[in-house]
C-alpha cells in the first residue's frame, strides 16, 4: 500500500519536530517500509491513498481512558472528586454487565477512530468485552481488568486471569495487570500484582497520586507517599503505567528516576480542571528525571469526549500556566508528548508513536483546510491549538484502513449509536441502591 504525496510530521527524540512535504509512505502488511519523497512516475502498488493536502500524524494514543464510560457521558457534572465517585460513578457502576460495556466500548472506538485515535490505554471492569469491541472495530488496545482489594482474592484472581488471556488473545491487543489505587487496593495485593507482572512479563497500570490531598493522606495515614507505595510493594520495579500523578511531590522524583526505563505517567489535564482538583501533573519534573509522559482522557463520564486532539491542546495550555512560562511546552514538546510520550505509556515505544520505517502503521491523516485551520503558517501550531477532531480523513491500524473519508470501515455507525441510545439510561440508573466502591483516600 502507498500513501502518495502527503505532508508528514516528523517527531525526532529531540530537537524541533518538523512537517515534511510531498513524501510517499510505503506500507507493506501492518508495517511502514519505506518515506520517500514524491515522483511524477505512476506508482505500481495494489492499493494508493491520496494524501495531496493532507498531513499523515502518528495514529494518537489515547494513554488512559475507560473506554465503555461513555455511556456516562454527561450524567455526573458539576461535583466535588468524592460526590463524583460516592453520589453517581461507583453507585452507577452496580448497573455493569458485559453487554452494557461491550456496547460502550463500541461507541468508544467509534468515536476514537473517528478522531485518529489508534491506541487506547483501558482501564476497566469486563475487559474481555472492551477487548471483543477493539478487535472488530481494528484499534488497537492496552487493556487492564480493573480491580479492587474489596473484590477479594477469588475477583483479583479473576482478573489477573483475563489479563493472562487478553494478552494471548490477538495482535493488536496487549493486556496489563489493573490494580485499582494505592488508595483502594492493599499494599499486600500491589505486591502480589507487581510479583505477578515482573513472573509473567506485565505492566502494572493504576492510579496514583491522583491529588495532592491524596499524597497528603497517604503521608498522614502511612508515613509514605504514593510513589513510595509504589515503590515498596514493587511496581515500580515491575514496570507501572501511574494514571494522573498531580499529586506527585519533588521529593519523589528521584525515585521515579530510577525506573524511568519502564516507567510512564499519563497526564489528562481536563479532568483536573472540570473537578477542581489543584495541581496539574508536574510534566516538568517528570521529563527532567526521564520518565515518559502520555497524553489522555480518563473516562468520558468526567472528560465527556474521548477526543485526544483536545487533551493535547489542554497539556500545552495547562502546563504554561503551571509554570508561568508561556516559552514552556513549546509545539514541539507538546507533540513529541502526545506521540512518543504516549507510546511509552503501554510499553510500545519500538512500535508506534512516530511514523517512520520499521514501525506500525497506524496513521491518520488530517485535512487543515477548513476556516478554522487557515492560514496555515505553522502546520505544528494547527495540530496543537486549532485542529479538530473532525479533521481527521482516514486512519490506519497496522496497515489497514479503518476510517476512509470519515466513515467507518469497520462498523455500522448508526447500529453502534442506536444500540448505545437504548442501553445508556439502564447504566445510570440509581435506583438500585449500593455502590461498587467507597472514595475515601
Ligand atoms: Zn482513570
Amino acid at each position: 500500500m502507498l500513501i502518495r504525496n502527503v505532508a508528514v510530521l516528523v517527531v525526532p527524540e529531540q530537537g524541533e519536530c518538523r512537517v515534511d512535504e510531498a513524501q510517499d509512505i510505503h506500507i507493506q502488511d501492518d508495517r511502514i517500509t519505506a518515506i520517500t519523497p514524491t515522483t511524477t512516475s505512476s506508482p505500481t502498488d495494489e492499493e494508493v491513498i491520496d494524501g495531496t493536502g493532507l498531513v499523515a500524524v502518528p495514529g494518537l494514543v489515547n494513554s488512559h481512558t475507560h473506554s465503555p464510560m461513555v455511556m456516562m457521558r454527561g450524567a455526573a457534572e458539576d461535583l466535588s472528586i468524592e460526590d463524583w465517585f460516592n453520589q453517581r460513578i461507583w453507585p452507577m457502576e452496580v448497573n455493569l454487565t458485559p453487554e452494557r460495556v461491550r456496547v460502550g466500548a463500541r461507541l468508544a472506538c467509534a468515536e476514537m477512530l473517528l478522531a485518529g485515535v489508534t491506541t487506547f490505554v483501558d482501564h476497566y471492569f469486563h475487559a474481555d468485552q472492551i477487548a471483543a469491541a477493539a478487535i472488530e472495530s481494528g484499534i488497537r488496545a492496552d487493556l487492564a481488568p480493573t480491580y479492587f482489594s474489596s473484590a477479594g482474592a477469588d475477583g483479583i484472581n479473576a482478573a489477573v486471569d483475563t489479563t493472562r488471556e487478553l494478552s494471548r488473545l490477538h495482535p493488536r491487543i496487549t493486556a496489563s495487570l489493573g490494580p485499582h489505587a494505592t488508595y483502594t487496593v492493599t499494599d499486600d495485593d500491589l505486591k502480589r500484582t507487581a510479583d505477578i507482572a515482573r513472573a509473567e512479563g506485565f505492566r502494572i497500570h493504576l492510579h496514583a497520586a491522583e491529588t495532592d490531598d491524596q499524597t497528603q493522606a497517604s503521608l498522614d495515614n502511612h508515613g509514605v507517599t504514593p510513589v513510595q507505595v509504589l515503590e515498596r510493594t514493587g511496581v515500580l520495579d515491575a514496570g507501572a503505567l501511574i494514571a494522573h500523578g498531580c499529586g506527585i511531590r519533588p521529593g519523589d522524583l528521584p525515585i521515579l528516576e530510577r525506573y524511568a526505563d519502564r516507567t510512564a505517567v499519563a497526564s489528562c489535564p481536563k479532568v483536573y480542571l472540570k473537578l477542581a482538583m489543584g495541581e496539574v501533573t508536574p510534566i516538568k519534573g517528570l521529563r527532567s528525571a526521564g520518565v515518559p509522559v502520555g497524553v489522555g482522557t480518563d473516562g468520558a463520564a468526567v472528560h465527556n469526549t474521548l477526543d485526544v486532539w483536545e487533551a493535547i491542546r489542554m497539556v500545552a495550555l495547562t502546563q504554561k500556566q503551571r509554570e508561568h512560562d508561556a516559552e514552556w511546552m513549546t509545539l514541539s514538546d507538546t507533540l513529541r508528548l502526545a506521540t512518543r510520550g504516549s507510546a511509552a505509556a503501554p510499553g510500545l515505544t519500538d512500535q508506534i508513536g512516530v511514523v517512520e520505517p520499521g514501525r506500525q502503521a497506524d496513521i491518520a491523516l488530517v485535512d487543515l483546510s477548513a476556516p478554522h485551520n487557515q492560514p496555515v503558517h505553522d502546520p505544528r501550531a494547527a495540530l496543537v491549538y486549532s485542529v479538530r477532531a473532525s479533521d481527521v480523513v482516514t486512519v490506519l491500524v497496522a496497515g489497514k484502513v479503518v476510517v476512509r473519508d470519515r466513515q467507518l470501515t469497520t462498523m455500522d455507525l448508526a447500529e453502534v449509536l442506536a444500540d448505545a441510545k437504548s442501553l445508556a439510561h439502564t447504566l445510570v440508573d440509581l435506583s438500585k441502591g449500593g455502590a461498587i466502591q467507597h472514595y475515601a483516600p
